[in-house]
């Protein structure tokens, strides 16, 4: 079989069932942020744009939610095919567009790919219940059906994998779905994924990608009429004015609300020292940190406090950094120009606020080297704040409790880790730490297909993957049939 021709003309949209241009009258390029290259330039969507994709939404959703499960399920097969046919395609396109190193590219595409898997298996899994009823001669049942059309907006740091766990179970459970993804990453947040479906058979219009500005299409897109639930992704602070528009204006929608987190990394005295220090490497500096479950904070109990930091720096310091084209870069480009002068101001506020700094190094372009700062309390901005790169700061811990009440001190909930060699102390740690996510023994950074996503706290509102995205993505009916008169008290 010969190799398959690239995909093109990315300049183009899937908008109700055609691929065209935005009609905002604005265009927008899109620039690999290590080399600074314009990838392409595309005209963005506007609020018309939003209606006629929200109406062919509408309309192309009761066909598809009509089709048998074996129609659905299918489809996702053929997107599994597609992910395997054009793997090096869609990494190459995570390298450019997301500044992915070759390393967090291939994670994203596997995880991508196994939401995609596991939502072929949904659409025979959405099924009601019949229910015993007190009343004499009723039959009491619940029917699960799609939500009608679902509106995905997507962050920019896993722009593949964020859009898709949403996108994929919503379509496989009979939904039409519009997607906003982010304007960094309008090729890796939606349009792949559009032409994933439209290649492996999804009818025309029942997925549209609409890349507008969020200033322009935003709040038409959470507030729209026609779009049943928004599931974003995204920060604390976007997500909070998304739960307040969607679901306390006019139309009452549910939301999904995959926000911020401060991940803890808990290293117990007990810890082994080595397989603890490789865990905080990765789970720190993978993607630059740029990931909603990235270590924020390394909390060390005392007794291994000297020789955890002096191994970690070591490591961290040995990274290499530059082109995330190359296999062995471990630390490639922050996503644009902004984030990094974020970053840079939070680096310059741990050293005022008394940090120290343990290794760090001025940027070349948008690759920032690896900063980690000791002597961090928690009172600190670089422990209370998301820092979403590649920068840490460790805090001593004098004993488990301080650790556990420091891990607790964070408005966020999203994910943790602990590390010990005495599981049954690990399991009654991790149980008092109120987050979604814990694991033991492991980094924070984990999500697998069938196995809860999601946070508490400030970090957001729903479960993402398997069951709980069966749950998200479908509502229920309860019906009952009377099946002999009924004797009323009146
Ligand atoms: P962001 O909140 O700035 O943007 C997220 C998305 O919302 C983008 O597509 C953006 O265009 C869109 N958006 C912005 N303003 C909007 C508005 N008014 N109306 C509608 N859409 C709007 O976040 P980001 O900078 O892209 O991503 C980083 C953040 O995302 C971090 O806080 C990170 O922790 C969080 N995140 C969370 C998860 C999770 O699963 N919990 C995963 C990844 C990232």
């Amino acid at each position: 079989m010969g190799k398959t021709a690239a995909w093109q003309d990315w300049h183009l949209q899937p908008i109700a069932g055609e691929r065209r241009a935005g009609s905002a009258g604005r265009s927008m390029e899109v620039v690999n942020p290590y080399s600074g290259d314009t990838l392409l330039k595309l005209e963005l969507a506007n609020a018309d744009d939003l209606d006629q994709a929200a109406a062919a939404a509408r309309k192309a959703q009761v066909s598809w939610a009509a089709e048998g499960p074996g129609v659905r399920s299918q489809v996702m097969h053929r997107a599994v095919a597609i992910f395997d046919q054009r793997r090096d395609e869609i990494i190459d396109w995570l390298v450019r567009e997301s500044g992915s190193t070759r390393i967090k590219a291939q994670i994203e595409w596997g995880s991508a790919r196994a939401i995609t898997l596991e939502a072929a298996s949904l659409p025979g899994r959405a099924h009601g219940r019949i229910l015993p009823s007190d009343v004499p001669g009723k039959e009491s049942r619940v029917y699960r059906g799609p939500l009608g059309v679902v509106g995905v907006i997507s962050p920019w740091n896993f722009p593949l994998h964020l859009s898709m766990r949403s996108v994929a179970p919503a379509l496989a459970l009979g939904n039409a779905v519009l997607v906003k993804p982010a304007s960094d990453t309008p090729v890796t947040g939606g349009l792949i994924l559009a032409r994933i479906f439209q290649d492996a058979g999804l009818p025309p219009g029942v997925l549209s990608v609409l890349v507008g500005a969020g200033s322009q299409i935003g709040d038409a897109f959470v507030s729209h009429r026609d779009i049943n639930f928004i599931s974003f992704t995204g920060s604390t602070e976007v997500g909070r004015n998304i739960g307040r528009l969607a679901s306390g204006g006019e139309h009452i929608k549910r939301v999904a609300l995959e926000l911020g987190g401060n991940s803890p990394f808990v290293v117990l005295a007990d810890a082994d020292l080595e397989t603890a220090v490789a865990a905080a490497v990765f789970g720190k500096f993978l993607h630059q940190g740029q990931i909603c479950m990235a270590i924020n904070r390394i909390i060390v109990e005392q007794p291994l406090l000297d020789a955890f930091t002096e191994q970690f720096v070591a490591r961290v310091k040995a990274l290499p950094c530059g082109d995330p084209g190359q296999a062995e870069t471990v630390i490639g480009p922050v996503i644009n120009a902004r984030q990094l002068a974020g970053l840079e101001e939070r680096i310059a506020g741990a050293q005022r606020e008394g940090a120290t700094l343990l290794t760090g190094g001025p940027a070349q372009g948008n690759v920032l080297p690896p900063h980690v700062f000791g002597d961090v309390t928690a009172d600190m901005a670089i422990a209370r704040e998301e820092s979403f790169g590649p920068l840490v700061g460790i805090l001593a811990a004098r004993d488990a409790d301080h650790a556990l009440e420091l891990a607790n001190q964070t408005e966020y909930g999203l994910s943790s880790a602990v590390f010990t060699a005495d599981a049954s102390r690990g399991l009654a740690f991790a149980r008092a730490i109120r987050a979604g996510m814990v694991h033991i023994n492991d980094m924070p950074v984990n999500d697998e297909a069938n196995a809860p996503f999601g946070g508490e706290k400030n970090s957001g509102l729903g479960r993402f993957n398997g069951d709980w995205a069966l749950e998200e993505f479908t509502t229920c009916q309860w019906l009952t049939v009377q099946h002999a008169p009924r004797r009323y008290p009146f």
